[in-house]
């Protein structure tokens, strides 16, 4: 059977139906292909056990808060509902009873004043006020890092948007550029040893920032770090009803703009045509053996799975694409309990709505990635914990949780040799206790737990090497490098038509839908008639040089 519209997306994760959206809004005719039975990819929620919903992938949407995309697609009038999580952020005393600043647990709160009164009880006044004033600071340089991942990462463009982060502001003189680079370049952890004293607030923000992947130790960490200073305006959010209420949304404005996906049928390989000198994509096969004809394809899969679907017609830039997947990532439990955890001297509304950083000291973090460095499992592992059936009782029936556990780092492939098959339910339970730790009754208030390893998460949600980011998230494969160099402007030379996005792509992994917006306006722009004679004369002027 063939079919022909304007554009093909492959792939329904977030990325591909923000992609979609936008071409549909604008008139195409689109349809998504997506392998899965199920929307949404890695932002998507299914029945794990009766009555309880339950997230394969993210839960607390960061980035698209800040990007306008949902603002954009108007994704309210189509379903979606945040709940702000606010307090964001939940790092527990070290010693909660203490009479003592470490008996105060640290509560991070969209309300700056809020949070810096936790800050000096737990950690002095000192750290408190460099905190206030590193969110005056940081503030505007993350909001700059936000325009930048919402463009193409061309070093023009990546110039004019974080320029401006130097201009005088509140009686302050210029800062200079090289201070600011250098601000940037360096690792996450040498900023915060350069502003704050406490070692606990420290690893809460540190704990924080490693969450994009690389530890904050790697050179160009310092941003992920200070992401947090935006969120004293927009707090992470977590839909109604599971992550997946994102993609539902995505999907419904997309119908409502004549776009339809198919699900359970994906891409078994792209169709190409043309002359030798100038290949350009014809459309899609699916696995069924539809035949998709169409002058676009926006491949919001993995870089690695867009090659092998291109196969013998992949151009040398996409054939030789070969970039960072990295040993894997994450550990993830979801488990279902009959209380929410219970951290010692705090209370639920300061410890349960956002991300529990159930970590006091960075040399836990640095332990837990050396072991991963070595390829073996973490011996302290660090947990970092959700709990948004506290604020969404739709998750779950009435006395029963869902609380996700976000373990890192743990290897894909391990040293020994070990199928993880094998280790799952032992590293599962270590984690487990690393919790109960923290929240002593956790451990006994589980009932069921879901175990997704990074072999699981390959399988289940194609996420090569279980990395849920697709591609490293360190320096030398972010912006203009991402996935590789001869890729990072979404186009692929060689193949017009095929446009790439998705997490692979810049700015990376994590719930943004930066990377589809961005594809389609590509496309879009492509298409201006300006545009298609700027292509043709560059062709023409190519053939005629060889
Ligand atoms: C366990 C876990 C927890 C996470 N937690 C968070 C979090 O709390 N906050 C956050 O911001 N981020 C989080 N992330 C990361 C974030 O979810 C992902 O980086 C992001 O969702 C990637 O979106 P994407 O649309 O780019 O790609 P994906 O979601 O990977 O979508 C790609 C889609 O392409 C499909 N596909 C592949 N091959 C084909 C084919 N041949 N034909 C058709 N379709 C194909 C796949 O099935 C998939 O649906 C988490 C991820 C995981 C896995």
């Amino acid at each position: 059977m063939t079919s022909a519209v304007e554009a093909v997306v492959v792939g329904a994760g977030h990325n591909g139906l923000v992609a979609a959206c936008h071409l549909a809004r604008a008139g195409l005719r689109v349809e998504v292909v997506e392998r899965d039975e199920v929307l949404g990819g890695a932002v998507s929620t299914v029945e794990r056990w009766p009555g309880v919903r339950v997230d394969r992938g993210s839960s607390a949407h960061v980035i698209i808060r800040h990007s306008g995309v949902v603002e954009e697609l108007e994704l309210e009038r189509f379903g979606l509902r945040y709940v702000d999580c606010d307090p964001w952020g939940f790092a527990p005393a070290p010693r909660p009873g203490d009479p003592g600043p470490d008996g105060r647990p640290l509560v991070f709160s969209v309300d700056l004043d809020a949070t810096c009164a936790s800050i000096a009880a737990a950690c002095g006044e000192s750290d408190a006020r460099a905190y206030r004033r590193f969110v005056q600071v940081w503030g505007p340089r993350s909001a700059a890092v936000v325009r930048a991942f919402g463009d193409r990462p061309t070093m023009g463009r990546l110039v004019r948007h974080l320029w401006p982060v130097g201009a005088p502001r509140a009686g302050q003189p210029r800062t200079p550029g090289g201070e600011i680079a250098t601000d940037f370049l360096g690792s996450g952890d040498a900023l915060l040893d350069r502003w704050f004293g406490s070692e606990r607030l420290k690893a809460a923000l540190a704990w924080f920032g490693a969450q994009s992947g690389p530890p904050m130790s790697e050179p160009g960490t310092a941003a992920m770090v200070a992401w947090v200073a935006l969120l004293h305006e927009v707090p992470p959010g977590h839909p109604v009803g599971g992550s997946g209420g994102l993609t539902q949304a995505l999907a419904a404005r997309l119908a409502a703009d004549g776009g339809r996906v198919t699900l359970g049928d994906g891409a078994a390989r792209l169709l190409v045509d043309g002359p030798p000198d100038a290949r350009r994509i014809a459309g899609v096969e699916t696995t069924s053996g539809r035949r998709i004809t169409a002058p676009v394809v926006v491949a919001a899969c993995h870089v690695l799975a867009t090659r092998e679907l291109a196969g013998d017609d992949a151009p040398p830039a996409l054939a030789d694409a070969d970039p960072p997947v990295g040993n894997g990532f994450g550990l993830v439990l979801r488990a279902l309990t009959d209380a929410l955890p219970a951290y010692p001297g705090a209370t639920a509304a300061e410890s349960l709505q956002g991300l529990q950083l159930l970590c006091t000291d960075r040399a836990q973090l640095a332990r837990a990635h050396g072991d991963w460095l070595a390829g073996e499992l973490p011996r302290e592992p660090v947990p970092l914990a959700m709990s948004f059936s506290a604020s969404d009782p739709t998750l779950a029936p009435p006395g029963q949780h869902v609380v996700t556990i976000w373990g890192q780092w743990y290897p894909y492939t391990l040293a020994d040799g070990s199928d993880w098959d094998a280790v799952a339910d032992t590293a599962a339970a270590q984690l487990v206790r690393a919790v109960d730790r923290f929240a002593p009754g956790f451990a006994d208030s589980v009932q069921r737990l879901h175990v997704q390893t990074p072999l699981s998460l390959e399988r289940e949600l194609g996420l090569r090497r279980g990395n849920v980011m697709h591609v490293e998230m360190g320096l030398a494969s972010m912006f203009g490098f991402r996935p590789t160099p001869a890729l990072a402007g979404h186009r692929v030379p060689g193949l017009a038509g095929l446009y790439l996005a998705g997490a692979s792509t810049h700015p990376g992994g994590g719930v943004s839908g930066n990377s589809g917006r961005t594809a389609a306006r590509l496309v879009l722009a492509d298409r201006r008639p300006a545009a298609r004679l700027r292509a043709e004369v560059g062709r023409r002027f190519r053939a005629a040089r060889r």
